[in-house]
């Protein structure tokens, strides 16, 4: 007894292909719309001194002064970090390195602020 005919086996195959190509669209999407274009906006002193773009493959070090005081801040692999301050309580470099939206790190000494802001404005545009 033959329970698969040739053209069933193409269909099966045909469907499973189709199955794995949306499951494949919504992953990358899912991909896409998470790792967006990310931006983060230093501040210092409660005016925001610089956005740099968080975006995979750009590098930059930038020193904050703020009177005597400074904080090294490195951008790397989409992230963002402290790598260094003068503060006392170094809660700032301990908060090791942020990459999503609305993350923050904070050095209430130096009164330096990171955060991270979303920018996909083209995102937006689909959406709405
Ligand atoms: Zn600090």
């Amino acid at each position: 007894m033959k329970i698969l005919t040739k053209a069933d086996v193409w269909l099966i195959i045909f469907l499973l292909l189709f199955a794995f190509v949306g499951i494949g669209l919504g992953l990358s999407r899912l991909v896409t719309s998470g790792s967006g274009t990310l931006s983060a906006q230093i501040s210092v002193g409660g005016k925001i001194m610089q956005t740099v773009p968080l975006r995979e493959g750009y590098r930059q070090e930038i020193e904050v002064k703020n009177g005597d005081h400074y904080n090294t801040i490195e951008i790397n692999y989409g992230k963002i970090h402290i790598r260094e301050a003068d503060c006392p309580d170094q809660i700032c470099v301990r908060s090791g390195w942020i990459g999503i939206a609305t993350q923050q790190i904070v050095c209430l000494p130096n009164r330096v602020v990171i955060n991270i802001v979303a920018t996909d404005s083209d995102l937006d545009g689909i959406a709405r």
